[in-house]
């Protein structure tokens, strides 16, 4: 068959602050920018729906980053706009920002502003540009690399001092102010693990954080040096009531911990003393499912991270598999589409396969041997025009620089 194959680059450091640049210039033309900044989307290798339950997860920064060019104003008005919005510029006080009040992409910018007004940092208004080469929507945390890259772009112009390349206290912090922009200004109940990947993250490194107490871990991460790759799939399936869902997910581990008398799932450990201790006390059969997912997950991180101190990354394949089957059995977040992308890529040689972020279409992951890259890629876009879908994208992922 002759399908052909969308791959989604990455922009250069360069290619993203010239553009971002010009459109600063184009939209408010009296004058440059202060400087531009950038903050990298991530792929999550294992860990999902952990982060709000105080597990682990092991994400990776991503070669695409979304860039701003940003100017401090004297005082307290925001003026906003992005390549990635059509519908135009936006203008926004900060004191009218609160939550419910700012409607659409806006509020993840100024809701990072909010968030350091609340945490007492001197912060006013500001003129920006966004731009972006992070697939939007896909799962890959566009919104995480908006509100990073807005957050130190904002400690550079107000002088706040928290995003320090060393600093991984200071970038802590920005990432729980982006959290809070994201969870209260832009109505989104994610958990924290997106914007500490795109602030705390490491080059050639993935990033363990533990969501219990906000600690990380860098754990060299270089498929390359094992003739591997990270095929990431950008399914653009696009699934109604999915936001109801994730809060639904959400909402149903803290039931289960109520119930069970624990602060967090994390506190459930997964042998038979913790597990099915748990799984027998629990009487609701979906609490049982969602607990067991999210027990036996935070439990494959520790054999995956384990496999990678080893120098044994082309032994994951199977905590790959097993956690997609968690993830759409126990936790039902898969559809039709990322099911497909995993049957494929596994049918196609890949070593392990899974989908990655919040689930209801999004992107998945194949961990694939280098030179078979493309061909795993064409067997998937094959086989979502065999079954009448929409054409997936591609992107090798590999582990970059956080936000700077
Ligand atoms: P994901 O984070 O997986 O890409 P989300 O639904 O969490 O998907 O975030 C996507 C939303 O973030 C967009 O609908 C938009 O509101 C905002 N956003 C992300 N990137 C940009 C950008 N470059 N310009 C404007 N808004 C953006
Ligand atoms: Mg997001």
């Amino acid at each position: 068959m002759s399908t052909s194959v969308t791959w989604l680059g990455a922009w250069t450091p360069e290619q993203g602050s010239e553009r971002v640049r010009r459109l600063f210039e184009a939209r408010f033309g009296d004058g440059p920018a202060d400087g531009t900044w950038s903050a990298p989307g991530r792929v999550n290798l294992i860990g999902e729906h952990t982060d709000y339950n105080g597990g682990l997860c092991l994400p990776i920064a991503l070669p695409h980053r979304t860039y701003v060019a940003l100017r401090r104003r004297d005082d307290d008005l925001v003026r906003l706009v992005s390549a990635q919005e059509p519908a135009g510029p936006r203008e926004v006080r900060l004191a009218d920002v609160a939550p419910g009040a700012v409607d659409g992409w806006a509020g993840y910018v100024v809701g990072v502003a909010w968030a350091m007004r609340a945490a007492g940092l001197p912060v006013g208004g500001f003129d920006v540009a966004v731009d972006s080469c992070v697939p939007y929507g896909a799962g890959l945390s566009s919104s995480a690399a908006l509100e990073a890259s807005a957050a130190v772009a904002l400690d550079s112009v107000f002088g706040l001092g928290l995003a320090g390349s060393g600093d991984d206290e200071g970038r802590a912090r920005l990432a729980a102010m982006c959290v809070r922009a994201e969870n209260e200004i832009a109505g989104a109940p994610t958990g924290g693990m997106d914007q500490a990947a795109s602030l705390r993250a490491r080059a050639g490194h993935a990033l363990l954080l533990d969501c219990l107490d906000g600690s990380v871990r860098h754990v060299p991460f270089d498929l390359a040096a094992h003739d591997l790759a990270l095929l990431v799939v950008d399914t653009r399936a696009e699934h109604a009531l999915v936001d109801g869902q994730y809060a639904a997910r959400r909402a149903s581990c803290e039931a289960a911990a109520a119930r069970l008398g624990v602060a967090t799932l994390r506190e459930i450990t997964v042998d038979p003393r913790g597990l099915e201790w748990a799984l027998d006390k629990l009487d609701d059969e979906v609490q049982v499912r969602r607990v067991r997912h999210v027990v036996t997950e935070i439990d494959r991180v520790t054999w995956f991270v384990a496999l990678l101190d080893a120098g044994e990354v082309d032994s994951v394949g199977p905590l790959m598999n097993a956690s997609h089957a968690s993830l759409r059995d126990d936790y039902e977040v898969s559809c039709r589409e990322l099911d497909l992308v995993v049957s494929t890529a596994l049918a196609a040689g890949a070593l392990g396969a899974r989908m990655t972020g919040g689930g209801f279409g999004g992107s998945a992951i194949a961990l694939v041997r280098a030179d078979a890259v493309d061909e795993v890629a064409k067997a998937v876009a094959d086989a979502f025009a065999d079954a009448d879908l929409r054409a997936p994208a591609f992107l090798v992922a590999t582990a970059q620089a956080p936000a700077a």
